[in-house]
C-alpha cells in the first residue's frame, strides 16, 4: 500500500525512528483507510505518532482535541522543532492572537491544530472549521468523553453533536492509556468505532516496578530515598496541599532541588514550577494530583505516592508518568490503611448523586485492595482494566519479589467467613475480628455476639492479624463490601467454595502494619 510506505518514510525522515512501536502501524493503517479507530496503548507507548503520521500524509488540517492547555504548547513546540507547521488555539491567547491563528487556519497554513474541547462552542471557530479541508480529528485522552471514565468532561462529549453539523467531517481517531471495558464501549459507541478498528496493545508497562510499602515512616522513607537518588528525577504525589507544602519544605531545607505544584498556588508560580521540573532545574516535583496530565517528561525515574489516590485509574496514570523513555523506573505506594478515610471523606462531601458516589466507593475499594493483595501488582492493575492476565507474574513488583512464605490459612479463612455469615453480613472488619478474638468489648456484648458459635475461635491471634487476614480475603475476592456506606462485609461465591472445603486459602506471612488499621471500621 503506497500510502503506508509513506508512513514508514515519514517515521524515519521526520521523527528519526527506524521501527514502529506496537500498535502504531495498525492504527495508522486504519486511519489511512478512512476508518475511525481507537488506540488503547500505555503511557509512553507512542500514541501521538498514530495521528501525526496520517496527518502528514493526508490533505488538510488535523484537529487534535486535548483536555489540557499545558500539553498543547509542548506538542506544538515539538512539531515546530521538526519544521512541521502546527499551532494551538486556547484561552491563554489574546483575542487578537486567536483571530490571527484562525485566519492562518482558514488560509490552510497549519497541518496540525491543537484545541481544547470548549473551542467547539465558539461560533467564530466553527465557521472556520466548516469551511476548510480537514485530514482527521483526534481525541487525545479519549476516556474524558465517557461518563464512566475517571475524568469525565461534559464538553468532550458534547463535541460529537457539534461535529455532526459539519459537512466535511473527516476520519476520527481516539486515544487513551486508561480505560475499563465500560469506558472502551462508551468511546466506541460515541465515536462510531467498531471493535475491529480498536487497537489494543494492552496497558502493561514492562519497565515499571510497582511497590507497595506498608508500616513505614513515610517522611523518613522519602528523605532517605531521595537523598540516595539525588540525581534522578522523580515525582512525589501528596494527598493534600498541606502535605505537599510540608514535604516540599523538608526537601527544600535540606538543599534538595525540589519544585512544588498545587491548585492553591498562583498560575504563574505553577507554570514556573512545571517548567523548572521539565527542564531539570528541579529534580523533584512535590505535587497534588493537579500536576501532571499531559506532561511529557521522559526521564522520570520514580513516582512516590504518599497516600493512596481515589482509584486505580488515577493511580496508574500518575505512577505511569515514570519511565516514559522505557528505562526501568520505580512506582512506590506508601500504604497506610487509614489513608482511605480521607478519600472516603472526599467522596462523601462531593456533589455527586448517590449512584455515582457508590461507584466511586467501589473504585476506592479496588484501590485499597491493591494495597492488600499479594498477587502480582502489574497483573492486579491490568485485570482491573479488564485484561485477561491470570497467568502474569511481572517479576518486578514488590509482591513478585516478596520472599515471605505463604501459609495455608484455609482453617482461619473458614472461621472468618463463617463468622461474617453468622453476623448477618452486616458488620465491618474490626468488630468481626473482635468477635473471633473473643473480645468483651461493650458493643460485641450488646449485640449478643458472644453467643455466636464463631465467638472466640481465634483467641491466640492479635486483632490486627485477624483484620489483616480479612483485608486479604477482601482483596482476593472472598469477601466484598456490600454497602460502601456502612463498609459491611459479605461473602462472595468464592467464599462458599472455601467454606465447603473445596478451595484452599494461602496467605503470605505479613509484616505487622505498625499503623492503626481503621479503614473497614464499622461506622
Ligand atoms: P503517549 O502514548 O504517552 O502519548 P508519546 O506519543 O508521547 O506517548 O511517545 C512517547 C515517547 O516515545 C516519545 O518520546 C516519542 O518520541 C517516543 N516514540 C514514539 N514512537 C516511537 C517509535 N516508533 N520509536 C521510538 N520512539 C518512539
Amino acid at each position: 500500500m503506497k500510502l503506508f510506505s509513506n508512513a514508514r518514510r515519514i517515521l524515519q525522515q521526520y521523527f528519526g525512528f527506524s521501527t514502529f512501536r506496537p500498535g502504531q502501524e495498525a492504527m495508522i493503517k486504519h486511519v489511512l483507510n478512512g476508518q475511525n479507530a481507537l488506540a488503547l496503548m500505555p503511557t509512553g507507548g507512542g500514541k501521538s505518532l498514530c495521528y501525526q503520521i496520517p496527518g502528514l500524509i493526508m490533505d488538510g488540517t488535523a484537529l487534535i482535541i486535548s483536555p489540557l492547555i499545558s500539553l498543547m504548547k509542548d506538542q506544538v513546540d515539538a512539531l515546530n522543532a521538526l519544521e512541521i507547521s502546527a499551532t494551538y488555539i486556547n484561552s491563554s491567547l489574546s483575542h487578537a492572537e486567536q483571530r490571527e491563528r484562525l485566519d492562518n487556519l482558514q488560509a490552510g497554513l497549519y497541518r496540525f491544530l491543537y484545541i481544547a474541547p470548549e473551542r467547539f462552542e465558539s461560533r467564530e471557530f466553527m465557521d472556520v472549521i466548516r469551511s476548510i479541508p480537514l485530514s482527521l480529528i483526534a481525541f487525545d485522552e479519549a476516556h474524558c468523553i465517557s461518563q464512566w471514565g475517571h475524568d469525565f468532561r461534559p464538553s468532550y462529549r458534547s463535541i460529537t453533536s457539534t461535529l455532526q453539523q459539519i459537512p466535511n467531517l473527516p476520519v476520527t481517531i481516539a486515544l487513551t492509556a486508561t480505560a475499563t471495558d465500560a469506558v472502551i464501549r462508551d468511546i466506541q459507541q460515541i465515536l462510531s468505532i467498531t471493535p475491529e478498528d480498536t487497537v489494543n496493545t494492552g496497558f502493561a508497562r514492562e519497565n515499571l516496578h510497582f511497590q507497595v510499602l506498608k508500616g513505614i515512616d513515610k517522611t523518613d522513607f522519602i528523605l532517605q530515598y531521595i537523598q540516595s537518588h539525588e540525581k534522578e528525577s522523580g515525582i512525589i504525589y501528596c494527598p493534600t496541599r498541606k502535605v505537599t507544602d510540608r514535604i516540599y519544605q523538608l526537601l527544600d531545607e535540606r538543599g534538595l532541588k525540589a519544585a512544588r505544584y498545587h491548585a492553591g498556588m498562583s498560575e504563574v508560580a505553577r507554570q514556573q514550577a512545571q517548567s523548572d521540573f521539565i527542564q531539570d532545574e528541579a529534580t523533584i516535583m512535590v505535587a497534588t494530583n493537579a500536576f501532571g496530565m499531559g506532561i511529557d517528561k521522559s526521564n522520570v525515574r520514580y513516582v512516590i505516592h504518599y497516600a493512596l489516590p481515589m482509584n486505580l485509574e488515577s493511580y496508574y496514570q500518575e505512577a505511569g508518568r515514570a519511565g516514559r523513555d522505557g528505562e526501568p523506573s520505580q512506582c512506590y505506594l506508601l500504604f497506610a490503611a487509614q489513608d482511605i478515610q480521607l478519600q472516603r471523606f472526599l467522596i462523601e462531601r462531593s456533589f455527586m448523586d448517590e449512584q455515582n458516589k457508590e461507584r466511586e466507593y467501589e473504585k476506592l475499594q479496588a484501590m485499597a485492595n491493591y494495597g492488600h493483595t499479594d498477587r502480582c501488582l502489574q497483573q492486579y492493575i491490568l485485570a482491573y482494566f479488564g485484561e485477561d492476565v491470570e497467568e502474569l507474574r511481572c517479576g518486578r513488583c514488590s509482591n513478585c519479589n516478596d520472599e515471605g512464605e505463604k501459609e495455608d490459612r484455609t482453617r482461619e479463612a473458614q472461621m472468618i467467613l463463617s463468622c461474617v455469615k453468622r453476623m448477618g453480613e452486616r458488620y465491618g472488619a474490626t468488630i468481626t475480628a473482635q468477635v473471633l478474638k473473643g473480645s468483651k468489648n461493650k458493643r460485641v456484648l450488646e449485640l449478643g455476639f458472644d453467643r455466636l458459635s464463631t465467638y472466640n475461635l481465634l483467641p491466640h491471634y492479635t486483632e490486627k492479624t485477624i483484620v489483616n487476614w480479612i483485608h486479604y480475603l477482601l482483596a482476593d475476592g472472598y469477601l466484598y463490601i456490600q454497602d460502601p456506606k456502612y463498609l459491611n462485609l459479605a461473602l462472595t461465591p468464592k467464599a462458599n467454595d472455601v467454606l465447603k472445603g473445596e478451595a484452599l486459602v494461602w496467605i503470605r506471612q505479613q509484616a505487622e502494619e505498625s499503623q492503626a488499621t481503621r479503614e473497614f471500621d464499622d461506622e
